[in-house]
C-alpha cells in the first residue's frame, strides 16, 4: 500500500514510512492511495471472529508490503489482549435499537487506547527491524497523554516525553500518566498552560538540532496508523448487529475528526452504514460546516467534555481531499486561505456531498448533563459526558428507527466525575479493578519552567532510556 499527501506535493510513502512521518513534507496529511474494498460475502464471512482476528482482516491491506502477516497477527493479538473485557469492544443496549459501543475497556479507559496500544507496538517492531531508536514528544490536556504513555511503555526503541500543564489536569488524569514507571517514560509538568506545551512540541519539530540526529515522532491524531486502527470497531459493531445484510447508523462524539473519519472509511470499504452523525460540544466548527458551509475558527470554549475542546479539526483536511476529487492543489489553496483568514467554505455541490455523507449536531454542557441524567433515569447506565453528546445527537438526528443506532462510547465516566455530579447523580463512578489502587501508586514527574531550552535540554539529557542522547 502506498500513501499520498492531501496537498499533492510530498513523495508517496509506504506504510512503514508513514508510521514514522506524521505530517507530510508539504504540510498535508497522508491517506491511502487506493482504499481497499471488501465484498458482502467477505464481510459476512467475518461474523463472530475474535476482535484481533477481525482487525487482521480489515487492516491487512493497509500494512501490506511493510509488515509480514505472521508479525502483524502476533502484534494484534498482544494489542487487544490487554483490554479488560473479553469482547474488547462490547455493545450495551440502551433503548429500542439503540446501543453504546464501549470503547473504554482499555488500560486508560478511553477509546484512544485502540489506536495507541497498536501504534506503540508497530513502532517498536519497525524500529527493531531498522535498528533505530526514536523520541516521541507530545502535549496533552488529558486522554491522549496517558494512552500514548501506556502504548509505549513496553517499547524498547522509543523514549516518550509527554508535557502537561502543571496543576491543570485532573488528579485521575495526572495519575494515569505519572504512575506508569519506566526508563523510557518521561512525564513533564510545565509551569504554563496547554497551549504553551503544544507550542514547545511544535517548535521542537521545527528545529530538531537538540536531538543530535535521533528521529522525532508524533502520536497526535493526524498519524495515519491511529485512523487505521479505528476502522476496525465499526466493522466489529456492525457485524454483531446484522451487517452486511443490514445497515447500521453511528453517532460519534467528535473533536479532531479522526474517529468519525475512520467510520467514513469503513463505509467506503464496503460496510453498509446508513448514517454517520458528527456530534460536537460547544466547540462546533464541524457542525457549523455541515449545517451552513462555514468552517470558521472560533475561540476555545472550555466544556465538560474537554477531550472535544478544539478550535480546528486536524483531520478535516482528509475529508476535504475526497470532497475535491483528491485534488491536492485545490486542498492546498483552501488550507492556505484558511491559514490566512481563519475561514473556509467549499463550492455548493461539494458541500451538498458532505451533507449527504454526514449529519451533525452541537450539544452544550446543559444538554450533556440532561442526557446523562435522562439515560441514568431510564436504564441506570452511567454515561461519560463525551458519550452523552453522542447519545443526544443520535436521538435528535436519527433517520430510521428500524435500523440499529450505535453511539461510540469514547470514555469511562470515572474519568469525568464533574459532569456526573452536575447531572445530579449521587452514585460516584468507581475505578475498574485494574486501576483500583491508582491513588496509592508511586508517581514520577519532572516539573519544568515554561521555557523551550529547558525542555529541549531535558529531552537530550534523558532521551536514551533516561541517559543522554
Ligand atoms: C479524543 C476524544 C474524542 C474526540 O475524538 P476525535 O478523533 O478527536 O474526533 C472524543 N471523546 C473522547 C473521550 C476522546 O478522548
Amino acid at each position: 500500500m502506498r500513501y499520498i499527501s492531501t496537498r499533492g506535493q510530498a513523495p508517496a510513502l509506504n506504510f512503514e514510512d508513514v508510521l514514522l512521518a506524521g505530517l507530510a513534507s508539504d504540510g498535508g496529511l497522508y491517506v491511502p492511495e487506493n482504499l481497499p474494498r471488501f465484498t458482502v460475502e467477505e464481510i459476512a464471512s467475518w461474523a463472530g471472529l475474535p476482535y484481533h482476528e477481525l482487525a487482521f482482516r480489515v487492516m491487512r491491506p493497509f500494512v501490506a508490503g511493510s509488515i509480514a502477516d505472521a508479525d502483524f497477527k502476533r502484534i494484534l493479538e498482544e494489542t487487544y489482549g490487554v483490554f479488560a473485557h473479553q469482547a474488547v469492544a462490547p455493545l450495551t443496549q440502551l433503548g429500542a435499537n439503540e446501543w453504546v459501543l464501549e470503547l473504554f475497556q482499555g488500560p486508560t479507559l478511553a477509546f484512544k487506547d485502540f489506536a495507541l496500544q497498536l501504534l506503540g507496538r508497530l513502532l517498536d517492531h519497525v524500529l527493531a527491524k531498522r535498528n533505530e531508536r526514536v523520541v516521541i514528544m507530545g502535549a496533552t490536556s488529558g486522554d491522549t497523554g496517558s494512552a500514548a504513555i501506556e502504548g509505549c511503555k513496553a517499547c524498547d526503541n522509543v523514549d516518550i516525553f509527554i508535557m502537561h500543564p502543571h496543576n491543570r489536569v485532573s488528579e485521575v488524569q495526572r495519575r494515569q500518566m505519572t504512575t506508569i514507571l519506566g526508563d523510557n517514560i518521561h512525564n513533564i509538568a510545565i509551569e504554563g498552560n496547554f497551549d504553551d506545551c503544544q507550542e514547545m512540541v511544535k517548535a521542537s519539530f521545527a528545529d530538531q538540532g537538540f536531538l543530535k540526529g535521533t528521529r522525532l515522532v508524533a502520536v497526535n491524531s493526524i498519524n495515519w496508523a491511529r485512523i487505521m486502527a479505528q476502522i476496525v470497531y465499526y466493522f466489529h459493531a456492525a457485524l454483531q448487529l446484522g451487517a452486511p445484510h443490514r445497515s447500521v447508523a453511528f453517532s460519534v462524539p467528535t473533536g479532531n475528526f479522526g474517529d468519525i473519519f475512520a467510520g467514513y472509511l469503513a463505509r467506503n470499504m464496503g460496510l453498509p452504514i446508513n448514517q454517520l452523525i458528527v456530534a460536537t460540544n460547544r466547540n462546533d466548527i464541524l457542525h457549523r460546516f455541515m449545517s451552513g458551509n462555514r468552517y470558521d475558527k472560533d475561540t476555545l470554549h472550555p466544556s465538560l467534555s474537554p477531550s472535544m475542546d478544539i478550535m480546528v479539526s486536524s483531520n478535516f483536511e482528509r475529508l476535504l481531499f475526497d470532497l475535491h476529487g483528491r485534488n491536492g492543489a485545490a486542498v492546498s489553496a483552501l488550507m492556505d486561505e484558511f491559514k490566512a483568514t481563519g475561514k473556509l467554505s467549499v463550492e455548493d455541490d461539494r458541500w451538498t456531498e458532505a451533507r449527504r455523507l454526514f449529519d451533525s449536531l452541537a450539544v452544550d454542557d446543559e444538554q450533556t448533563c440532561a442526557t446523562i441524567a435522562e439515560v441514568h433515569g431510564q436504564t441506570g447506565y452511567l454515561l461519560d459526558p463525551h458519550t452523552a453528546i453522542g447519545v443526544k445527537a443520535a436521538r435528535e438526528c436519527r433517520r430510521s428507527l428500524a435500523l440499529p443506532m450505535v453511539v461510540l462510547g469514547t470514555a469511562h465516566p470515572v474519568k469525568f466525575p464533574e459532569a456526573v455530579e452536575k447531572a445530579g447523580i449521587a452514585a460516584v463512578p468507581q475505578l475498574p479493578p485494574h486501576l483500583a489502587d491508582l491513588f496509592q501508586r508511586e508517581e514520577r514527574c519532572s516539573v519544568l519552567p515554561n521555557d523551550l531550552k529547558a525542555v529541549q535540554d531535558f529531552v537530550s539529557q534523558h532521551g536514551n532510556r533516561g541517559k543522554p542522547l
